[in-house]
């Protein structure tokens, strides 16, 4: 495994589509390997392919709700995930390892159901609510291009931030 670096806004592959994963082969299980190291490290909850300069639908996601795990089986990887429903509003603020040091108040669905296949091809089915189901939208979002800041409705303040890194520590 080897971790990767992480591109950041102002690289114009975040911008890109990627395409389908079509080759579950060891190509494909070094990605995830070096994304799960990668998004380990980086102290994240979600990397997408394309933030690792690979425009190919993979992404992975931590889930949140089941703390009682190690962060590393916490870890749920979806390739050519596609959101089959969602319900509900949540509206919070989220970050982005590729625009380090900004947040936004975004509104996403409260709870998501995603169709993905896994590393081997096998289809399933995987369900997230709060945080797992921002990021589940978050990421997927990044398969198209998508970045949370043209979602935000607006952007924290410096006074905000310093507000939200006191309540962390
Ligand atoms: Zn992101």
């Amino acid at each position: 495994m080897a971790m990767r670096n992480i591109r950041e806004e102002g690289d114009s592959i975040l911008l890109k589509h990627s395409r389908p994963v079509t080759d579950f082969n060891r190509r494909l299980h070094t990605l995830l390997d070096d994304m799960r190291e990668t998004l380990l490290a980086a102290d994240g909850v979600g990397l997408a392919a394309p933030q690792v300069g690979v425009l190919r639908r993979a992404v992975i996601v931590m889930d949140t709700n089941k703390e009682e795990l190690s962060p590393e089986d916490q870890i749920i990887e979806l390739i050519n995930p596609r959101i089959v429903s969602s319900d509900g509003e949540q509206t919070g603020q989220e970050g982005c390892l590729s625009v380090p040091g900004v947040y936004g108040i975004v509104t996403r669905p409260e709870h998501v159901t995603v169709r993905a296949q896994d590393r081997f091809g096998n289809f399933f089915e995987a369900e997230g609510d709060g945080l797992t189901a921002r990021c589940f939208c978050h990421e997927i979002d990044h398969l198209d291009g998508h970045l949370f800041t043209e979602k935000a409705e607006r952007i924290l303040t410096p006074e905000e931030l310093e507000e939200m890194n006191r309540e962390e520590k």
